[in-house]
């Protein structure tokens, strides 16, 4: 397992934050490469629960390092805000176990302004973003209008650099009409939650090359799946980096590294944060109750998760651009309260069955062949034994890894650290 990754196989939520937070026990250090402060992984472990934004999901394993790479859009407000409050909550956290990649760009102070911006103009058309102003900075990083964290080492230059970005930010905000951005604000900025994470800057590439000598273990950590990358997702409906397991060594600091094991998450039924086909859909009393059973409400604001069955041609797909080669199954626990378990086997396009994902603009034009499996109608979050579960949930399992190609190699019953079967 020298380096693995895990990786979401749908469209986010998967569960990754519980499998990165259970295997770390086998890891030395874990990287996230891409994303930025998202709705979280959640991880519950003998510490409490947690819900980890921007921090890799290790940093509640002690001796494990963990590493925010160069891909990462790395918001220095909402760091420390995180690292704060874990540390209230009795996690230690300092430059011993966490470190920030020097390449790592930073999210400015206008970025999480403009999206807002951007998506109240959009109205009906929105994407859904969740306003923490990630597509503003990735489009401006690829556009080189962002700053690196080792640039806070540098404080003329770094100003020098700000003040024309602010000065160009500035007009785009006037499109908008929206108020423009102050020295004051940018410098407040600078001295306040900048100062705080340079201590943790670091540089990465060295630190993962020798760790690599050392033959130790690298994990990297992906926000968000397959349906949502960038290149290879719903797009327009994607997030704005790659999410990956072929972008890990690059997001990393370890260009060109052998990935050995890629770990696709995948729920066993599907869910979906924010607009965008969704082809699996489930309307009505069918769905309100498998949202109910699987708790998909937004924590922030209770605002409910689109949901549906499994969907076999999506998840097909995602393991296939993850070239995932081992699954991770979570949430089956919830699946134990139905008679009986929908399956989406196959899309329904221009009145033919198809069972490849089809080019996203086609995806609003596709309907879902539905089947139905028998359910095991009992809770399953006692089992630790696959031998131990009802046939039907090893008929369901079985039926998943025979659709996707691959081994499904955890099983997980509860949000629990430890609420997991293991196979082989
Ligand atoms: P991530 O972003 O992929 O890490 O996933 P999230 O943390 O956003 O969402 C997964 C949610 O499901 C969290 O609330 C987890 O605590 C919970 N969860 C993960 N695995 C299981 C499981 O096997 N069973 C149950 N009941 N909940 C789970």
């Amino acid at each position: 397992m020298a380096c693995t990754a895990i990786v979401g196989i749908n469209w986010g939520d998967e569960g990754k934050g519980r499998m990165v937070d259970l295997l770390t026990e086998s890891f030395d250090v874990v990287v996230r490469f891409q994303g930025g402060t998202n709705a979280g992984h959640k991880v519950i472990n003998e510490n409490g629960c947690f819900t980890l934004h921007l921090l890799p999901s290790g940093v509640c394993r002690k001796g494990v390092m963990n590493v925010l790479g160069n891909g990462v859009a790395l918001d220095p407000e909402k760091l420390v805000e995180e690292i704060e409050d874990l540390q209230g909550k009795g996690i230690s956290i300092s430059p011993d176990n966490l470190m920030i990649s020097e390449r790592a760009s930073l999210l400015l102070p206008w970025h999480r302004e403009l999206d807002a911006l951007e998506e109240a103009r959009l109205k009906d058309m929105k994407f859904g973003s969740t306003k923490r102003g990630i597509a503003p900075f990735y489009s401006d990083k690829h556009q080189k209008k962002t700053v690196m964290a080792g640039e806070l080492f540098y404080p003329d230059a770094i100003r020098k650099h700000l003040e024309g970005l602010r000065e160009w930010k500035n007009l785009i905000l006037s499109v908008y009409g929206a108020e423009p951005v102050k020295e004051e604000e940018v410098e407040a900025w600078l001295n306040d939650s900048c100062e705080k994470i340079k201590p943790y800057i670091r540089d990465v590439r060295s630190y993962l090359r020798e760790a690599q000598d050392d033959d130790k273990r690298i994990l990297f950590e992906a926000q968000l799946g397959a349906l949502r990358d960038l290149d290879y997702g719903s797009y327009p409906y994607t997030t704005s980096s790659n999410v990956l397991a072929a972008y890990a060594p690059i997001g990393s600091g370890l260009p060109g590294a052998q990935i050995d094991h890629i770990i696709g998450v995948v729920k066993a039924y599907s869910s979906c944060l924010g607009e965008g086909p969704f082809v699996c859909e489930m309307q009505g009393k069918e769905a309100e109750r498998l949202r109910e059973l699987g708790g998909e409400f937004s924590e922030k604001d209770g605002h409910p998760y689109r949901v549906g069955p499994i969907d076999l041609v999506a998840t097909r797909y995602g393991v296939q651009v993850q070239t995932a080669t081992e699954i991770a199954l979570t949430k089956l626990d919830i699946l134990g309260a139905l008679e009986q378990i929908p399956v989406c086997v196959k899309y329904r396009l221009d009145g033919q069955e198809i069972d490849e994902m089809p080019f996203p603009a086609a995806l609003p034009k596709c309907e879902p062949v539905i089947e139905y499996m028998p359910g095991w109608k009992c809770d399953i979050s006692d089992v630790r034994n696959w031998w131990d579960l009802p046939e039907e949930a090893k008929d369901y399992v079985n039926r998943i890894e025979r659709s996707v190609g691959r081994v499904v190699r955890w099983i997980s019953v509860g949000p629990e650290r430890h609420s997991i079967i293991r196979r082989g």
